[in-house]
């Protein structure tokens, strides 16, 4: 296969049309201009050919909650969002803690997933924190990345051994940092001032960054890689700052919602999430983290829920919102179109760095020899219609948002996997 006419990031918002040759799911040559024998052509016009989003942070439901998502559902919503690879987190039933449930697992996303996918084992038996799993044996099943999502590891003495077994096992602790001493019940959204306009329970900023200080001295005495889920708080960020420069192997992510929305946004629960959308100044700090480089990406906690779920009161519905099929047509509409973010920076954001930092050694960028994971993003004036996600869940509070592009087409190891309407109806 052969894509025409791509146009190539080079750096900064410089870009370059190119040709690009595909040959057995690699990128085979990258040219001025490429011969057409007998490949297939698709014609890129031109457009914006990056390589493929890497969300490191997705909830796919199954198995155990398939009323809110499935393995196809979620990957089908991926490649629609423009993400080749993505990585579901383990609170799932069975919970991925054992060699057994997790080849049983692997052969589920073998058998229905539509993209890329590498999920994660947990740190503890059963998110509970009491019992470390066996990091050497389920390294040996291809899995080197570990998470107790959706809660915080609360024993200092267990997080310890976990980074004292992640760095002997050479695998990365991935950390929702919540210390629940923090978190009252009831508690919903950030302690700040829209909850006292609400009348709603506060979740401190401490809750998040008290447990990512206790987690960075470890990975600093451990020397465990060790990486911080959806950061909120500027108080996170400046931590991670200084345990960056102290020279521990660190880093963190941050969502698309938290660089776009503030406690001020929040009208239902849609905008409810762990951890909540924070003051403006911390929303300002994430950014600033994100440019400056001690955020090191973008990923996007993808929540699914029922709508039936959602429908709850704040202080009871569940956490969480739909992010796959919206998050880079949201970057690029309020961050790049805005010159706040180069497109290189873009680039960097959405595939470059996850893939560095979780060691995909052959994707994150479009280069001779790398896999063929690659999107095509076309400007495009238009809405985001939560009725159009192939995703089940629909809690999304972007829903109607303007954005000034369009995946056309998301491509998986040399194949093409989606493709826009737009797109089907001129071939
Ligand atoms: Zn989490």
């Amino acid at each position: 296969m052969i894509i025409k006419n791509a146009k190539l990031v080079t750096e900064e918002n410089k870009t370059k049309i190119q040709d690009i040759l595909i040959k057995d799911g690699k990128i085979k040559r990258i040219a001025d201009y490429i011969e057409v024998i007998d490949e297939e052509v698709i014609d890129a016009n031109d457009k914006l050919i990056l390589p493929g989003g890497i969300d490191v942070h997705v909830h796919l439901r199954e198995p155990g909650f398939t009323h809110k998502e499935t393995i196809k559902t979620g990957s089908l919503a991926a490649l629609h969002g423009g993400y080749t690879t993505i990585m579901p987190m383990p609170n799932i039933n069975p919970f991925p803690d054992n060699v057994e449930v997790i080849k049983a697992y692997q052969a589920l996303l073998q058998k229905d997933g539509a993209c890329n996918i590498y999920p994660y084992a947990c740190i503890t038996r059963g998110e509970i924190g009491k019992h470390l799993v066996d990091m050497k044996a389920i390294k040996e099943l291809g899995i080197s990345w570990f998470s107790d999502d959706g809660v915080g590891v609360q024993r200092e003495d267990m997080m310890y051994k976990a980074m004292q077994s992640a760095h002997e096992n050479d695998v990365m602790i991935v950390a929702h940092t919540e210390d629940m001493r923090y978190r009252k019940v009831k508690a919903c959204m950030h302690e700040g001032k829209r909850n006292k306009e609400l009348d709603l329970i506060g979740i401190p900023s401490a809750c998040e960054f008290k447990q990512i200080e206790r987690d960075l001295q470890l990975a600093y005495e451990t020397k465990a890689k060790y990486h911080i889920c959806h950061m909120s708080s500027k108080e996170s960020v400046e931590l991670l700052k200084k345990y960056k420069q102290m020279g521990a192997d660190v880093s963190g992510e941050v969502t698309t919602h938290h660089l776009l929305l503030n406690e001020h946004d929040v009208e239902n629960t849609n905008h409810k999430m762990n951890p909540p959308l924070r003051s403006k100044e911390d929303q300002q700090a994430l950014i600033n983290g994100l440019l400056e480089g001690v955020i090191d990406f973008v990923a996007n906690d993808h929540a699914p829920h029922s709508e039936e779920e959602k429908k709850a009161p704040m202080d009871s519905a569940p956490f969480g919102i739909v992010a796959l099929e919206t998050s880079i047509p949201l970057i690029y509409t309020k961050f790049v179109k805005k010159g706040i973010f180069t497109l290189e920076q873009f680039q960097k954001f959405i595939s470059t760095n996850p893939a560095k930092r979780f060691g995909f050694d052959t994707k994150g960028s479009i280069q001779e020899g790398y896999d063929a994971d690659i999107i095509c993003i076309a400007e495009k004036v238009g809405k985001i219609d939560k009725k159009a996600f192939i995703s089940l869940g629909k809690n999304t509070p972007f829903d109607q948002y303007d954005v000034a592009c369009e995946i056309n087409f998301s491509m998986v190891n040399g194949i093409i996997k989606y493709t826009s309407k737009e797109v089907q109806n001129e071939a």
